[in-house]
């Protein structure tokens, strides 16, 4: 059991704070890619605490937050099919789709479950032979292996009315989208420690080496976000001096180990491969997303279900997009707090536990 008051002790805290004033020296922006850190920034005030020169940007860290619109469409016209039963982890319910959301389409009759696990499903394939049985495939690193392995148990146990909607995100290659797109200023990431549990610290490596950018796989208390931009302002303070190299270090030493999980990588490889995906307000982006291998196609419920949609409509002003890729912040939106709230949510950055602009909202915005 981890002791959280060590991670949140305000006089270690004040220590991190004036180290930070001490090594900025002029305007920096850096990106978390994580909603669990855009939470942990906004509900632990970290933006007020440090110098107003280090602007914290949230990225697309919110697999709920960029899942393609023409997805959810899907996700929704899959579970309005005869004898489906359609399931899918919390949040996705909320999040609307062009014309309606899981959760309107739930209250109009379609057999929609919340699951906490995605096994569940297999107990519900099995208890409903005559019917077919989806789980919605959101997430990235974190979450795919747990949700193939159950492909695995499936297939093991020759459950056949079972089968995944493919909309798995992995991170890497988005970054190098952010950079290529050259529209965001980005001093440094934090990285996500929990898809870095998964996937180690190598998979980053291509950042500093080709973009020249520092990156430190972060915590999610309050003194590892803290810490980690120490570590940022550290490199950038060395290669200003002595022209160091960037490197990408890891502060949440406690939870990465440099190779990731071995297993759960083995796993997502033996059932998927990467593929281009299309990210929510962002758009087509290579290598970020997850395939069925030929092998297993016959769980993809994209292929079981062909259905067809119209052409996704994005809510009219939603800037959703921007805020992901670190052009705006939440309350730059004319419709943040007004039209948009978690109880009346626009886009899917207000539904989401994760969402940038849910945290804006739940703890205010400039703290
Ligand atoms: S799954 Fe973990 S690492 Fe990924 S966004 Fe959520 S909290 Fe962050
Ligand atoms: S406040 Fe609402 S409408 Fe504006 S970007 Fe956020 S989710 Fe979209």
């Amino acid at each position: 059991m981890i002791d959280l008051d060590k991670f949140r002790d305000p006089a270690v805290a004040a220590k991190l704070v004036k180290r930070i004033e001490a090594l900025c020296d002029g305007p920096a922006a850096f990106m978390e890619v994580c909603g669990t850190h855009t939470m942990a920034i906004s509900q632990f005030g970290i933006r007020g605490l440090i110098p107003k020169s280090i602007k914290l940007l949230s990225g697309p860290g919110c697999p709920v937050c960029v899942t393609a619109l023409s997805d959810i469409d899907r996700m929704i016209a899959i579970s309005g099919q005869k004898d489906v039963i359609f399931t899918t982890f919390g949040d996705m319910i909320r999040v609307p789709g062009s014309h309606s959301s899981l959760r309107e389409a739930k209250s109009q009759g379609a057999d929609i479950r919340i699951l906490y696990s995605p096994l569940d499903a297999i107990q519900i394939a099995t208890e409903n032979p005559q019917r077919q049985v989806v789980f919605a495939g959101v997430g990235f690193e974190t979450t795919s292996p747990t949700i193939i392995a159950t492909m695995l148990e499936a297939k093991e146990k020759g459950i056949g009315n079972f089968s995944v909607y493919p909309a798995f995100k992995t991170v890497p290659h988005a970054l190098k989208a952010i950079l290529e797109s050259g529209r965001t200023r980005i001093d440094g990431f934090l990285c996500p420690g929990h898809v870095s549990a998964i996937i180690g610290s190598k998979p980053y490596q291509f950042i500093p080496a080709k973009y020249q950018i520092p990156c430190v796989i972060a915590g999610f208390e309050p003194l590892d976000i803290l810490e980690s931009i120490v570590m940022l302002l550290e490199q950038i303070r060395a290669h200003k001096k002595d022209g160091s190299t960037f490197s990408v270090q890891t502060e949440y030493r406690r939870g990465v180990p440099d190779a990731g999980n071995p297993h759960a990588l083995s796993i997502i490889d033996k059932v998927m491969m990467p593929c281009t995906a299309e990210w929510r307000a962002i758009g087509n982006i290579p290598e970020t997303g997850l395939c069925f291998r030929e092998e297993y196609s016959s769980f993809d419920a994209s292929k079981r279900f062909q259905v067809e949609v119209p052409p996704a409509i994005e809510p009219q002003g939603c800037i959703c997009g921007q805020v992901m890729m670190g052009l705006h912040q939440p309350d730059e939106c004319p419709m943040f707090g007004k039209k948009c709230t978690p109880e009346s949510p626009v886009g899917p950055c207000m539904v989401s536990s994760e969402g940038a602009c849910a945290a804006w909202y739940k703890y205010g915005t400039r703290n």
